[in-house]
Parts: C-alpha cells; sequence; structure tokens
C-alpha cells in the first residue's frame, strides 16, 4: 500500500450520458480508492440510445493537457481508451516515452455498440505499431480481437487452449507485454471467461457467472480502468485483473435507473453502470 492516493491517468473520450469513456472511468477509479485525472481525446454527443457524433480533440490540445498534468503530478497508472485517430496515438506514444510511464493499460474500442466508429479504421496500424509494445497490457473484446489480428473467426467463438495460446503468440509478435481476452461476447450462456496471456507464463483464466443484462454501456472503460487502479494500488497484474473482474460483476448487477424524457423502446435502451465502492 502506497503512503499516497494512487493516481491513475485516463486518456479517452468523453460521454455526456456518464456512463462510458472519461466518466466510467472517474467513476470506477474513485470507487476504487484512487484519483483519476482525465485528459480528453475526444467529445461525443451520445445518450441512452447509442453514439451520435464523435469531434476529435486537436492533437495540440492533448498533448497540452498531458504535459499540464504530468510535469505536476507524479501518474501512477494510466489508461488509454478511445483515441479516435493516428494523430492522437501520436501523441500518446511520444508522451509515454517522455515521461517514462509505466502500468499502462490500453483498451481498445473501435466502434461503440451502437455501430459509431472511435477509431478511424487506418489508424489501427499505427495504433499496433506505436502503443502496443509500450504497454503493459491491452485489455480486447472478441470483435476487437478478431480486427486487430485480422482474424476470420466468428465474434462469438469458445477459444480453445491452442487457438488461446495462438492468439497470445500473435500479439507478442506484435510487441504486446500482456493482453487480457474479455470473454464477454463469446457464446457460452452460463459463465463468462476472461484469460490473462503473458509470454513467459500459463494463461491465467478467470470465469464468474454471465449476468444476463443490456445495461453494458461502457463495460470496457469500467474494467480498463479498474485494472488501471489497482495496478496504481501496487497489485501484481494477475491480481489486479482477478480483482477487476470481480468489481466488475458487481457492478453489472446494479445499473442506474434514469427516467427518461420521452418514451424509448426498452430492447435499445442501455443505462450506465452503478459504481458503487467496496
Ligand atoms: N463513448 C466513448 C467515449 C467510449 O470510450 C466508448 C467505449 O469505449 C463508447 C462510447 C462505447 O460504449 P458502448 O459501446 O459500451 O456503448
Amino acid at each position: 500500500m502506497t503512503d499516497h492516493t494512487p493516481t491513475v491517468l485516463s486518456i479517452a473520450g468523453a460521454d455526456p450520458y456518464g456512463g462510458a469513456g472519461i466518466q466510467a472511468d472517474l467513476k470506477s477509479i474513485h470507487a476504487l480508492g484512487g484519483y483519476a485525472l482525465t485528459c480528453v481525446t475526444a467529445l461525443t454527443a451520445q445518450n441512452s440510445q447509442g453514439v451520435r457524433c464523435v469531434y476529435p480533440t486537436s492533437a495540440d490540445c492533448l498533448a497540452q493537457q498531458l504535459h499540464a498534468l504530468l510535469t505536476d503530478l507524479k501518474v501512477d497508472a494510466v489508461k488509454i481508451g478511445m483515441l479516435a485517430n493516428a494523430e492522437l496515438i501520436e501523441v500518446v506514444a511520444e508522451i509515454l516515452s517522455q515521461y517514462s510511464l509505466n502500468n499502462i493499460v490500453l483498451d481498445t474500442p473501435f466502434i461503440s455498440s451502437s455501430g459509431h466508429p472511435l477509431l478511424e479504421a487506418s489508424a489501427i496500424q499505427i495504433l499496433k505499431q506505436r502503443l502496443f509494445p509500450k504497454v503493459t497490457v491491452i485489455t480486447p473484446n472478441l470483435p476487437e480481437l478478431n480486427y486487430l489480428l485480422n482474424r476470420n473467426s466468428d465474434n462469438a467463438f469458445q477459444a480453445t487452449d491452442a487457438e488461446m495460446a495462438a492468439i497470445g503468440q500473435a500479439f507478442f509478435k506484435l510487441g504486446a507485454k500482456a493482453i487480457v481476452v474479455k470473454g464477454g461476447h463469446a457464446h457460452s450462456t452460463a459463465q463468462v471467461t476472461d484469460t490473462l496471456l503473458q509470454p513467459e507464463s500459463e494463461a491465467v483464466s478467470f470465469t464468474s457467472p454471465r449476468i444476463h443484462t443490456q445495461h453494458t454501456h461502457g463495460t470496457g472503460c469500467s474494467f480498463s480502468s479498474a485494472i488501471a487502479c489497482l495496478l496504481a494500488k501496487g497489485q501484481p497484474l494477475p491480481q489486479a485483473v482477478k480483482n477487476a473482474k470481480q468489481q466488475m460483476h458487481q457492478w453489472l448487477t446494479h445499473s442506474e435507473s434514469l427516467q427518461l424524457r420521452y418514451h424509448q423502446p426498452q430492447s435499445t435502451r442501455r443505462e450506465p453502470l452503478k459504481h458503487l465502492s467496496t
């Protein structure tokens, strides 16, 4: 345990609806006893129905936000979320090296559940080249993993041990040091397994009962920032992943209950998670 409040820098998009991006990270980090610093990569317009539009921050604006914080404070961990375009990826890659940051969790949101792009397709290569080798852990879900590795597979695939090992090798070849494969999209109904892959260790699987909810808006953001916060508190990676998953299980069982102004079909409405403190 450290003698100061652990600081987590979230570099992510802003969600005015409060369920994803910077806003999810703030709630997740504060619920776990960290202090969240936030640098905004994009403004979005969105609500319970989905993302309407995205306005990326300029590269200069993002760089200024980062320098202002990093010249002032010691940062214990970093969570990287939506990056919007190649220019912003370059800014983040430079900053990670310049300030020798560690405990870096890279989430890889490319497209919102409502179908809106969160990263330009042409920037994927740059993301892999510039950020994969610099981060502590990458947290793709199954569709993101297929996209990153150009896998021609069903997005709800259930990997065998051999397939999982091959997925790990493909990421390690790209310079990744660790990956958490999030299994929430897999066909299995009763349980969800997330798998931590590291080059020198056996794969570690974390399984929990599946929670049947449509209120999953921002779960990737909340999970990655929870891992970052637990790393900032000094937990080793396997323990941080295990505890973040347990925390997510609890958060997913409680969504906010917001009153809508107009009738919206229940099926399209996705409420933010309730980030209860432990
Ligand atoms: N908005 C922002 C700023 C995000 O970072 C994300 C996901 O990372 C989303 C929206 C999409 O959230 P979801 O697809 O869970 O609704």
